[in-house]
């Protein structure tokens, strides 16, 4: 007997920010700003977690990666809000004909604690993506850059069902 296996997939994604010598850029992560933290170097707002979670959707649905949606060269986008840069990717992902069903994320970091801006990440995530996003805060144990807190590294992992 014929069993009706629904299409699903899973991508991977995966960015890592050095954290900037600027004391005016912000630190925004997962979409929300995290006031009195130094701000991570990037072309956009550097929004690891944002960006994370775009290349693994982006490589769920097969559609390349968030560098060849969003050249880092483009002018347009110096500074750009990366919560806005993952609308337009799961626009993308849905026009592929693929619905997210839920996103999990492992930020990498030394500082600062996430816990206290955790649900309001969730919820900016979740909102963005229109399926479960959740993130998880992890320290390098003073291992390495990452423990050095020379920067901040995101791993997500995100799920897709075919909507056609
Ligand atoms: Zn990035």
């Amino acid at each position: 007997m014929a069993v009706d296996v629904p299409r699903i997939r899973v991508g991977q994604g995966f960015d890592l920010h050095p954290f900037s010598d600027d004391p005016t850029r912000p630190l925004v992560l997962g979409g929300v700003a995290f006031p009195g933290s130094r701000g991570l170097a990037g072309h956009s707002d550097a929004d690891v977690i944002a960006h994370a979670v775009t290349d693994a959707l982006l490589g769920a649905a097969g559609l390349g990666d968030i560098g060849q949606h969003f050249p880092d060269t483009d002018p347009a986008l110096a500074g750009a809000d990366s919560i806005d840069l993952l609308c337009r990717a799961v626009a993308d992902v849905r026009a592929a004909g693929w619905a997210p069903q839920n996103v999990d994320c492992t930020v990498v970091l030394e500082a600062p604690r996430l816990a206290p801006q955790r649900d309001a990440i969730h919820e900016r995530l979740t909102v963005a993506v229109g399926a479960p996003v959740t993130v998880k805060g992890k320290r390098a144990e003073g291992l390495g850059a990452l423990g050095r807190s020379e920067g901040v590294a995101c791993f997500a992992v995100a799920l897709v069902v075919g909507t056609s």
